[in-house]
Formats: structure tokens, sequence, C-alpha cells
């Protein structure tokens, strides 16, 4: 047996799996994957890193983020503005903001992230670029183009978008983002809120175009996301058979379909941060009927965040926000709203592992990918602590130390929690 890449002496292992932390343990990795969790035995091996019994969690992974070249929401990461008069820029420069941002989620111990959707396959260029070594970031699941009918949001998303009606169209559509590069499909189901010619409350696609969009996506092995806001998107495509409903927020008027949900094991995607988002953050940059929407819609997703935990759907954690890096916010919401921390911890790594249909992400075992995250505080006692850039000793991605640990506290090699 080769080496292991990395071993890891005296964790407390925080996972979906039990509601409090697991002290004494030790993680083996090699290869990129966890191959051995157990109870410490003996003496540490040469070259284990000792945690000091600090806290180990999955990697966190954001179910719903756009890697949209937007600078409000890159912050930090985007392309300094614009000066007038200043040299032209080429467009590819938005590719190193890119790179910069898949930094940035990697550091803050997200280590998978879902795109629903952003400008001329920047996701597909992103993950590819990672793929083959060219830059860091975490995991990348693309949908290429977001599947819309013809609708106003067309001419504002441009090329976030590929329009189509009518099944065949639909089902060609489906065909087109496989050959684009993508890994899932996401429809709009629905409006969107963030668009004013465009009413969120009914569906968009019909029974019939949602029908053959799952159907084709499905026989080719593709999962299905939908944008669904109001009751009429959310019936369609939770009856369509889709995987994901995003944002979702009408649920709690109708307990039918979060049954449905929980049954079939419909993943929810509440992105409460979005509806903090056009109604309060950038409320000056929207127009006011949305933004008097946005916080009657915030209202109801706090209800249907609740409503649907409830009912047993599985929550998965969707920022759908900025800056990269921040997603944890959504996650600190989550558990504002109701959930427990550890309730809040589970739908941020095994709800949205769920969500994105990986089958070796989002909990701490053996054959799973060795992504994790080291804090030095218990998030159990305070879920704060997730968001906390100094509270992460560091971060592990597919096996390799992304930075870290402060050489200070490495050497110290001591126990900071109880039990040795
Ligand atoms: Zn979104």
């Amino acid at each position: 047996m080769p080496d292991p890449d990395l071993v890891l002496w005296n964790a407390s292992i925080i996972d979906c799996r039990a509601p409090h932390p697991v002290e004494v343990m030790q993680i083996t990795v090699r290869g990129g994957r966890i191959v051995d969790v157990g109870a410490m035995e003996g003496s540490p091996p040469p070259d284990a890193i000792d945690l000091g019994g600090r806290f180990v969690l999955p990697g966190l992974i954001d179910a719903h983020i756009h890697l949209a070249d937007d600078p409000k929401m890159l912050e930090a990461a985007a392309l300094p503005k614009p000066l007038q008069g200043e040299e032209p820029r080429p467009r590819e420069l938005v590719y190193f903001a890119l790179a910069n941002a898949a930094r940035a989620f990697l550091r803050a111990g997200i280590t998978s992230i879902r795109d629903v959707g952003c400008y001329d396959d920047n996701a597909i260029v992103l993950r590819e670029a990672i793929r083959l070594g060219l830059t860091e970031g975490p995991r990348i699941l693309a949908c290429g183009r977001i599947i819309s009918a013809t609708a106003p949001g067309g001419r504002i998303f441009n090329t976030m978008y590929e329009e189509a009606d009518g099944p065949w169209e639909m089902r060609s559509c489906v065909r087109k983002q496989l050959r684009r590069g993508a890994d899932y499909i996401k429809v709009m189901a629905g409006g969107a809120r963030s668009v004013d010619r465009e009413n969120p409350e009914p569906a968009q696609l019909t029974r019939e175009e949602m029908d053959a969009l799952v159907d084709e996506a499905h026989r080719l092995g593709l999962r299905v996301a939908a944008h669904a806001e109001g009751l009429g998107a959310v019936r369609v495509a939770v009856e369509a058979g889709v995987d994901t409903i995003e944002h979702g927020l009408s649920l709690h008027r109708a307990p039918d379909l979060l049954d449905h949900m929980a049954r079939h094991g419909i993943v929810l995607v509440p992105t409460l941060s979005t509806f903090h988002d056009v109604g309060e953050r950038f409320a000056d940059l929207f127009a006011p009927r949305l933004v008097e929407q946005a916080k009657r819609q915030r209202e109801e997703a706090y209800r249907t965040l609740k409503a649907a935990h409830s009912a047993g759907v599985t929550l998965a954690m969707g920022f759908d926000s900025g800056p990269p890096g921040a997603d944890a916010l959504e996650l600190v919401r989550m558990v504002d709203g109701g959930l427990s921390a550890h309730e809040g911890l589970t739908a941020a790594t095994s709800g949205s592992a769920r969500a994105l249909g990986l089958t070796d992400a989002g909990s701490i075992e053996g054959g799973n990918v060795a992504d994790l995250v080291v804090l030095n505080s218990n998030p159990l006692v305070d879920i704060k602590t997730v968001m906390r850039p100094d509270e992460i000793w560091t971060v592990v991605s597919a096996g390799r130390m992304v930075f870290g640990p402060p050489t200070h506290s490495a050497a110290r090699g001591e126990s900071i929690a109880t039990g040795v």
C-alpha cells in the first residue's frame, strides 16, 4: 500500500451523521480520497498533521451560485472599475477575475459549487481550467445555458439563456447544453423576480414542455434544476419530476407538493440571501416594484424553509449572491430561519451533495473525495464560525491542503478540545 497523502490526527469530526462532534479521530487520505476514518490508535504516523482536537467538516457545497462577471457580486475578485478614456479591455480579462473567484471559494471552505447560469459559458471554461490545473478552485458543476421559454428575461440575460418553445425544441435545447459541456440542466419553470416584465407566479413552460425537457435530460443522464418561485411554476416542475427546486418560496402554501418532494427526494434550495439582496442590499439597483416584491418573497421564503423542513424535504445551501467565499452566510441565514446548527451544516454538506447528485461528497466517510474544512472553534456552538476567515485553520480540496495550517499552531500539537 503506498504511503497516504495526508493523515489528519486528533480530529473532532462533524458531519450529517451525528449531531455532536466525534472526537479523537484520525482521517487518512490517499489519491485525493478519504480511505479511512477511525479512532486514533497508538502514536501518530511521522507525517501526520496534528489538529489538536480541532473541528473537521466536509467541504461546504454551494448548490446555487452564478459565475457571472458582475462586479457588484465579485467585489474584490472583480476587475478594477474602468476609467473614462482608458484602453478598452479585452473580454478575456474576465477569466482572471473568475480565477480569483475560484480561489476565494476554496479558501473559504467551499469545495464544490453548482453554477446555475452565467454568461458565455464562463463556468464551463473555469471548470476546465481547474481540471487542467491552470488555476485552483472548487469542483464545479455547470449547466451551460439556462433553458427558458421565449420571455422578457431573454433580453436581459443574453448569453446566460437559451430560449426554446414547444416539446421538441425543449429536447433539442437539452441536447445542445450537453454538447456545450453541461453537467446538468437548469430550466426556468416560471418567471424571475429580477425581471420587471415577468410574473414569477404562473408557470412559463406548459406541462407538455416541462415533461419533454425532464424526460430528455433524464434519458441522457442529466439532472434537472428548476427555477420556480410561484406555485404554478413549482407545481409544473415538481410534477414533471425535476431533481431540485430553486427558490420555491411559495411552497409553504402547498403542503401536498412538499410531501411529494419529500417522498421523491426532490431537493429544495431556498436561496434566502437573494431576497435580502433584491429587497435590501441592492434595493437601489432594482425597479421599485421588484424591491417590494422581494420583501414579500423574503417572508414567504423563510416560511417555506420551516414548512419544508417539517415536511422532511431535503434542503441544500444555495447562496445565489456574492462575494465568492461569503457563501456560508446563507447557512447562517438558514439557522436564523429555524434550522439547528447541525441541520444547517447538514444542508450545506450532504443536502447540497444530494442537490448536485454527488455520491462521493458531503460527509467524512471512506471512499469520499477528501474535501474538508478544519475550524478552530465548534460551529455547532456558534454557527457564525463557518463564515469567519480567522476561524478556518485549513481547507483540504481533493486531498490537497489549500493553505496553512498556521505554522505556530501546527507545531503546537496540543489538544484544544476535550478527549486527549
Ligand atoms: Zn440564481
